[in-house]
């Protein structure tokens, strides 16, 4: 059965009020649509964890750094809802916009210290935008348990830092990132990607894992990443913004996995940003 698509805040407040009442789990799954399996397998989480789901879908203008990419960020509305309807999912929020920004609004949350680096420093006012949304979102909601993917793992631990700090009384859940055959890590933009851009896509992860496996041999990861950023330059790529090996709690850089560590990268190819991430045990 479809889920009503809920647009207005007193329509969503009227859903989840019998449900806080009853003291029920919310889990809810931040999105902003042109959903992929990634996504579903949130709402798959979210439905095995929690008594109601809430899908968001939302293209919040707040996070995006550049308008090009706003204004060309892939939206498919009615397919996505297609895509939810044998989850059981509950609700979907869709908010209109003056829901979220009313003319007048003025707040910002803001996490300090692991937005410094990689999508922070390179997206600047990004994670202001998605903590902003997010602790909207969850208020909205009334969320006991949210669900984000490790594709998106510096996020993830922007978002855990923020319900933490604010006591928002949201468990945050961290899901693996979900991959086509090729390896290429799903994402509502490969859908920008030319066919022959797709085919090249994989290499990214490709050359995280040749990295990876370095690091596990013992080998130094200065020349393991611009062995890297070379191939990736010959294959195609159109540069790769960082390819970096952080702590996986606090992303403090490494040059070796001395704790537990993950790779991370975001590269350019045929006017496309791909970010992937992978842990290096
Ligand atoms: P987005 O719609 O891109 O903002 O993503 C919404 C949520 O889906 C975020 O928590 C993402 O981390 C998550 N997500 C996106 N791609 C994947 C993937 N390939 N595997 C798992 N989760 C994903």
């Amino acid at each position: 059965m479809s889920a009503p698509i809920l647009r207005r805040l007193d329509a969503l407040r009227a859903t989840t009020r019998p449900w806080v009442r009853a003291g029920e789990r919310i889990g809810v799954v931040p999105t902003m649509g042109a959903l992929h399996d990634g996504h579903l397998s949130l709402v798959a989480a979210a439905r095995a964890a929690c008594d109601r789901v809430i899908v968001t879908i939302f293209v919040n203008p707040r996070q995006f750094n550049n308008a090009a990419d706003l204004a060309n960020y892939p939206r498919t509305e009615d397919e996505d809802a297609r895509k939810l309807a044998r989850f059981g999912v509950d609700a979907l929020w869709v908010p209109d916009a003056d829901q979220m920004y009313p003319a007048a609004f003025a707040t910002t949350v803001s996490v300090a210290g692991l937005t410094d680096v990689m999508e922070g420093a390179y997206r600047p006012g990004h994670f202001d935008g998605v903590a902003t949304v997010v602790t909207k979102l969850f208020v909205q909601t009334a969320a006991t348990d949210a669900f984000f993917g490790e594709k998106d793992y510096q996020q993830l631990l922007v978002v855990r830092r923020l319900a933490a700090d604010l006591d928002l009384g949201v468990t945050v859940h961290g899901c693996p990132t979900i991959r086509d055959i090729d390896g290429l890590a799903l994402s509502s933009r490969n859908l920008l990607l030319s066919d022959r851009a797709r085919t090249m896509a994989p290499r990214l992860h490709e050359e995280m894992e040749a990295v990876a496996q370095g690091l596990r041999a013992g080998q130094p990861f200065a020349a393991l990443r611009e062995a890297a950023l070379t191939r990736l330059d010959k294959a195609g790529f159109t540069g790769t913004d960082y390819l970096d090996l952080r702590a996986q709690d606090d992303l403090a850089a490494l040059e070796a996995p001395e704790r537990p560590a993950r790779l991370f990268a975001a590269a350019w190819l045929a006017g496309v940003r791909l970010i992937d991430n992978i842990a290096v045990d």
